[in-house]
């Protein structure tokens, strides 16, 4: 097959799709061009893990499966390279989740949502950098090294899931996985002018997701377009009742059946606490616009409250540290990973483990967790955030009773510069704010570009659904990129 594959990366994953079922190009062409890509721009950091072999072999598979045109491959993904943040577990590539605890780990096992593309004829390019445990706002928590944002390369892509997020703007990835416990995919996405959704709590499987906070974790796609999103979390949902206690038992779903449905009479709830003070003039300047854009559309605005918005805050710092610190526990340098070369005994091991291996942000959260689930402490802090974390969840459900979708900014600011927040990890907390209240919630919730503020960075728009409204939430943010370019701009160089 000769073919000119120099634009292969400026095609979406819907389009290479296509070019694959016609065999315009092969899969085994495809993914020797991200992975010379993804090489030319190692500088980025983006990338972790590269294994040509398993990647060439997984793309011969899919060409052989191509040829024979026999793919169950329903959703025809078939032959499309994607790579996964380095939270999830791969049998193939090494797993660290960003940390060296984890250096040079394998797992003996994919995780279901790496299994589950599998299935569908994804190729797996490799593994992508991210804040170490999904800790963090800017992927500066690395044990790796950070990530440069392609737009600047002196600035953040965002985090946990930076690298996700810069592999896709630079096109190095037609799409990746992110995970999202606080924020982690709408706002790396909003950061590099790409488009991200984060499904309702429990629609994607955790099993093989190395655990950061249980009640909040969750996985999805990161890719240029709503529909691509669309496309990949079909592929990644669905109930894992033996692996995931917490999969809701709700069937995979075709969440690209209504993206062309109309946004006619839809009615867009705009919380007035996403639009206070701490909002940047630029990044409001850009949601303002993509909201004057859905009323041409034919949407309505309709004010609405978040009253616990600001509580977000202070109640995700305690119930991820809290669930943190007890999941962490099991890097004990018994059962995976890195352990001190010299101790005197079990404890001494622990401890000198634990100290060599783990970061300072990480440890500064299992020393959080320890503290708010202590005794004496755990009604004052844990207890009380809990009943908080409820009564956020109540102001969505107020909120649904007037509008269909909630939509806001991502985050206060564009992408800040590396290094920026200095060693102030609660500038990096603060900037939460947006995407926090979703996640306690559970609901699900997406961010796409919607234009350009300060330093011609890239703003994001956010869309919340209520549970179980992704497709209504692809459809809406589809709609919006049927109708204005901002996910087709391309940084400089790449
Ligand atoms: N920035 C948040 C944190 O540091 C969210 C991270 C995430 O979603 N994984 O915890």
């Amino acid at each position: 097959m000769t073919h000119n594959t120099a634009a292969l990366h400026d095609l979406t994953v819907a389009q290479l799709a296509a070019q694959l079922r016609e065999r315009k190009v092969s899969a085994v062409e495809t993914a020797q061009h991200f992975l010379a890509r993804a090489r030319a721009n190692a500088s980025l950091g983006a990338f972790l893990d590269i294994n040509e072999e398993v990647t060439l072999a997984q793309a011969r598979a899919a060409d052989v499966a191509l040829a024979a045109g026999t793919s169950s491959a329903a959703q025809g993904l078939l032959g499309v390279p994607v790579a996964h943040k380095d939270i999830f577990v791969t049998r193939d590539f090494v797993s660290t989740a960003g940390s060296k605890m984890l250096a040079g780990y394998r797992s003996p096992f994919d995780a279901t949502v790496v299994a589950k593309l599998a299935e569908q004829g994804v190729v797996t390019l490799g593994k992508l950098n991210c804040d170490e445990f999904a800790m963090g706002s800017a992927n500066e928590n690395s044990a790796f090294g950070p990530v440069h944002n392609p737009w600047d390369t002196t600035r953040t892509p965002g985090g946990s899931s930076g690298g996700s997020a810069a592999a896709v703007a630079a096109r190095l990835a037609p799409a990746a996985t992110g995970t999202d416990t606080g924020g982690s995919i709408r706002q790396p996405a909003s950061f590099c002018g790409i488009t991200g959704i984060k499904p309702t709590y429990g629609r994607a499987s955790r099993y093989g997701m190395v655990a950061f906070a249980s009640s909040l974790d969750q996985a999805g796609p990161m890719a240029r377009t709503a529909e691509d999103c669309a496309l990949l979390l079909s592929a990644m949902c669905g109930p894992d009742p033996d692996r995931d206690s917490t999969s809701l038992d709700v069937p995979a779903e075709d969440f690209t059946r209504s993206l062309n449905d109309g946004v006619s009479g839809l009615r867009i709830g705009v919380p007035k606490e996403f639009f206070g003070e701490g909002l940047a003039p630029d990044v409001r300047a850009a949601v303002d616009a993509a909201l004057k854009e859905y009323e041409k559309l034919g949407a309505t605005l309709v004010p609405i409250s978040l009253p616990h918005t600001e509580l977000s805050i202070p109640v995700y710092y305690v119930i991820a540290p809290a669930e943190a610190s007890s999941n962490l526990s099991r890097f004990d340098g018994v059962k995976f990973g890195h352990r001190a070369d010299k101790y005197t005994d079990l404890i001494d091991m622990y401890k000198k483990t634990r100290a060599e291996g783990f970061g300072d942000e990480v440890k500064r959260r299992i020393m959080i967790g320890a503290y708010v689930l202590s005794h004496g402490y755990y009604d004052a802090y844990y207890l009380q955030a809990q009943k908080i974390r409820r009564m956020i969840a109540d102001d969505f459900q107020q909120a649904f009773k007037l509008c269909d979708v909630i939509a806001g900014p991502v985050a206060p600011t564009v992408a800040w510069k590396l290094g920026g927040h200095g060693n102030d990890p609660l500038a990096d907390y603060l900037a939460d704010i947006f995407t926090l209240p979703g996640s306690l919630a559970g609901l699900p919730g997406m961010s796409m570009p919607v234009g350009f503020g300060a330093g011609h960075m890239p703003v994001g728009m956010q869309l919340i659904g209520n549970y179980l409204k992704e497709a209504k939430l692809l459809n809406v943010a589809h709609r919006f990129q049927q109708a204005t370019d901002w996910h087709a701009a391309k940084p400089e160089g790449f």
